[in-house]
């Protein structure tokens, strides 16, 4: 009976030794999965008709819509435009 619990008590002693030791991989590039690409999507301010990388415009939600602008002067006079039209 005790040699069994010894034998036990030894394998789990191996498993969290070996649980120590060895980590498991790191997934470097599933952790990389941010999509990168999107971040560099040129996109096209609906306002002043210029081109732009996503990441570096603004995001604005018009009448449930979402528009990207190249700054926030653009997203605002949007807006504005939008709101004229609309009355
Ligand atoms: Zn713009």
């Amino acid at each position: 009976m005790r040699l069994i619990i010894l034998t036990i008590l030894g394998y789990v002693v191996y498993r969290l030794i070996k649980g120590f030791f060895i980590r498991p991989p790191v997934s470097g590039r599933e952790g990389k999965r941010g999509n990168p690409e999107i971040d560099n999507v040129m996109i096209k301010d609906p306002y002043c008709q210029a081109y732009f990388p996503q990441r570096d415009g603004v995001s604005a939600i018009v009448d449930g819509a979402e528009y990207h602008f190249c700054s926030t002067e653009c997203r605002d006079r949007f807006i504005e435009q939008e709101k004229e039209k609309r009355g």
